[in-house]
């Protein structure tokens, strides 16, 4: 009987430490594999270097690549989650369009490093993660504008040379509340949805400047055309670009409202529901919603496409501190993305449909 309680107490104590040292590996490995600064400035070096990063850390579930420049030569870099050959069906999420939103590539890069911990039964903050990958793959653009990001984090190493033609450009306030991409021009004014005569957002500017300047004609950004390329090859089912502020999704316009079969309607209210964020009526007017990622996806290829305003809104343009990202942004819309995923994989076939219908009729 001692003998039993001797060898039980070692016994139990073996199992403890074995229980003990795959704890510590689990959390010292998902420690290990969770990059993002939730709480400092996050700036498109360190982003770049995540992604690299990431890419190796889960060297079978992703693919880097490159899909252009920015207008100083900085590259477009994009990862996909999904197995080694493409799929076809597919969703984007894009960041930074805007420069100083810098909130939404740490958005997107949070969602991205997440999902791929996911994988691990050990972190199942989105336990479907491995499933969806059966029906779709996944985009990630985390940094659009990159110019942008680092004229408003001020940021100026590698683009050294570009700093007096960035002095020359009208300025609105500081260059931490700048939008535009490095030359002057509001990028999501700029793409080529047929409305670049017409759109004249509420910032106009006739002039190059820090914001509001949509360029002298449709897609002439170079991120722009290599965005516009990008996706008029990939056609993914829903493109999410992601900006701030005012705890909105612009999901539909009255131009294309009614191709989607209220399927827009569905995704939308599930992401409300989800996120607390405020309704918002389909856009009526092309003159001031027009010219931006999401305008394009919709109007000039028929695919699903939503803006999505993160953090609070107020008529500064300054943003938030960059500790308050969690409980201002992350806290509330972290289900979005995997809700959009959700339905566009339930959708599918009807929204290639949809697609198809509309290339024939264009
Ligand atoms: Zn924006």
């Amino acid at each position: 009987m001692q003998l039993l309680n001797v060898k039980t107490f070692f016994f139990n104590g073996l199992i403890f430490s074995v229980i003990l040292f795959f704890t510590s590996i689990n959390s010292w490995s998902q420690k290990s594999c969770y990059l993002i600064e939730d709480d400092e400035k996050y700036t498109y070096e360190m982003i770049q270097k995540d992604l690299d990063s990431l890419h190796k850390l889960f060297p079978e579930r992703t693919n880097i690549f490159t899909i252009g420049e920015s207008e100083f030569g900085l590259p477009l870099t994009v990862l996909r989650i999904g197995s080694p050959i493409p799929k076809k069906r597919s969703l984007l999420f894009v960041g930074n369009v805007h420069a100083r939103e810098d909130y939404s590539s740490k958005f997107v890069m949070k969602f991205l490093n997440l999902y791929l911990l996911s994988f691990s039964r050990d972190s199942i903050i989105y336990k479907k993660a491995s499933d969806y990958l059966n029906d779709v793959d996944l985009y990630f653009l985390p940094v659009a504008n990159p110019d942008g990001l680092k004229i408003a984090h001020e940021n100026w190493i590698g683009i050294e040379k570009y700093l007096p033609q960035i002095n020359e450009i009208k300025r609105i306030e500081t260059f931490a509340e700048w939008k535009a991409n490095g030359t002057g021009i509001d990028l999501n004014d700029s793409f080529d949805d047929s409305t670049h005569s017409l759109n004249r957002s509420y910032n106009y500017s006739p002039v190059p400047c820090s914001e509001g300047f949509k360029g002298k004609y449709p897609a002439e950004p170079k991120e722009t055309k290599a965005i516009q390329s990008f996706v008029d090859e990939l056609k993914p089912l829903m493109t999410l670009s992601f900006h701030t502020k005012g705890d909105i999704i612009y999901w539909a316009d009255s131009k294309t409202h009614h191709y989607f079969n209220g399927i827009d309607s569905l995704i939308n209210e599930r992401a409300l529901n989800s996120s607390g964020f405020s309704f918002v009526p389909v856009s009526p007017n092309p003159a001031t919603y027009g010219g931006g990622l999401e305008n394009y996806m919709r109007y000039k290829l028929g695919l699903l496409g939503s803006c999505v305003e993160l953090s609070s809104g107020d008529s500064n343009r300054k943003q938030f501190a960059d500790n308050q990202f969690n409980t201002r942004v992350w806290k509330k819309a972290w289900q979005i993305p995997i809700i959009c995923i959700e339905e566009v994989i339930k959708h599918a076939m009807e929204l290639e449909e949809i697609h198809t219908k509309f290339k024939k009729e264009k």
